[in-house]
């Protein structure tokens, strides 16, 4: 299939809002699911509803049998030397937490220094500031240059032995810059920091290899790469996640518990305590199926093609001011129009059927850094074509008629 083919898999684009055929731009907050990830949720439910790792059952068995190939399916995906390097969370906002909650609250003191970007989204900062008004440690931010790509020489100058962990986006969900990160994370292991990659926004930009990255952590979420809501993965360098202590405690993390102890389980079970999402892990493969047959590259140079013919349309409109204007940049476009609010914009633009996103989008210093609260962000996901970007720029000049 190529991406220009994939459309049709997409019912969600069948539907009229406010008597509009739907125009969906807001893949960076979460993609619609084709066909066949929504009928593996439905199929799991229907015949295969049973707990995992239990050992019960025929359905169980299934279950685990099911459950477990996704691991396989992600670690290979990922190229991960070990499938026990892949922990099933809800998301990349737990697998952050998990890290900072294990690895953070071990190895992390006073004195230590953090390194995030301005750039991060709060995923990839409240996780940390909790933690440090506890801990104490210092936190420094890479700061982010007018046309929004981080600014490597300041990040080199921040770089020396109290860095104990560098915790990066791969690409910016506000600004679309992809981050050359292998280089950050290079110039991280050169003063023995630890690495982690907040992959949120990247899985369909860039085929990503954990080992060629050379990072310890990477984070990603299911529902930004057409998989179901509610899971995600926190890959972990198996050194490194084999010496943390355990997440949260409960079922099937577990290797024996007595009144006096417990003794816990190899990851990735360590940090998979309680019932699991087992619907969203076992469509989570589907989706993944999904981007391998179209390829990350190719749905990449779809978008992107699709960002270049918005650029010109928009560098044509009175008032659009562009926030970030990164060449990297292949799905994501950021832009504030002079006189009316993002809102109001975004409001507009729904009324004719047009799905945008406005506002901070979780990035509040990277609003700080460029002065304004909010801006109009119009992401691109496989199934967009060239008549999205007409019609949403036909609203938006109505939009614009209408507010200035
Ligand atoms: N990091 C980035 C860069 C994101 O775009 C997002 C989602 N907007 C997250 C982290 C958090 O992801 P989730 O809400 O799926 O945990």
């Amino acid at each position: 299939m190529k991406p220009s083919e994939a459309r049709g898999e997409f019912t969600a684009l069948e539907q009229k809002i406010n008597g509009h055929p739907l125009i969906y731009l807001d893949s960076a907050a979460t993609t619609l699911k084709p066909r066949s990830v929504v009928e593996a949720v439905s199929h799991f439910y229907s015949y295969e509803a049973a707990n995992v790792h239990r050992g019960a059952h025929a359905l169980g068995d299934r279950a685990t049998e099911n459950f477990e190939a996704t691991r396989s399916c992600i670690a290979e995906f990922i190229g991960a030397r070990d499938v026990d390097e892949i922990v099933f969370t809800k998301g990349t906002t737990e697998s952050i937490n998990l890290v900072a909650q294990t690895w953070g609250r071990r190895y992390l003191r006073s004195g230590d220094v953090v390194i995030l970007s301005e750039m991060e989204h709060h995923a990839n900062i409240v996780p940390w500031q909790i933690l440090q008004q506890e801990l104490g440690f210092e936190i420094k931010w890479v700061p982010v240059t007018e046309s929004g790509e981080l600014n490597f020489d300041t990040y080199k100058g921040l770089l020396d032995k109290k860095v104990k962990l560098v915790s990066l986006t791969y690409a910016s969900n506000s600004l679309g810059t992809i981050n050359d990160i292998a280089k950050f994370i290079a110039a991280a292991k050169s003063v023995g920091s630890v690495t982690l990659v907040d992959a949120a926004q990247a899985m369909t930009v860039e085929a990503i290899n954990v080992r060629n990255l050379g990072c310890d952590f990477l984070a990603f979420s299911a529902h930004k790469v057409y998989g179901p809501f509610g899971v995600g993965i926190l890959y972990g360098r198996i050194e490194v996640l084999s010496a943390l202590p355990p997440y949260q405690g409960g079922g099937a993390m577990i290797a024996e518990v007595t009144k006096e102890k417990t003794i816990f389980l190899q990851p990735p079970q360590r940090f998979e305590a309680g019932t699991p999402n087992i619907s969203g892990v076992v469509a989570f493969a589907r989706a993944i199926e999904f981007v391998r047959e179209l390829a990350p590259d190719n749905i990449s140079r779809h978008e992107r093609g699709l960002t270049e013919l918005l650029l010109q349309m928009l560098a044509d409109v009175e008032g659009v001011r562009l926030v970030g204007n990164s060449r990297s940049r292949r799905n994501i476009i950021s832009f504030v129009l002079d006189g009316a609010h993002p809102s109001d914009v975004g409001q507009l633009l729904n009324q004719q059927g047009v799905a945008v996103r406005t506002g901070h989008h979780c990035n509040q210093p990277l609003m700080n850094r460029f002065g304004i609260s909010g801006t109009i962000r119009v992401s691109f996901g496989v199934y967009n074509n060239e008549h999205d970007v007409e019609a949403f720029m036909r609203a938006l000049m109505k939009a614009r008629e209408i507010l200035l």
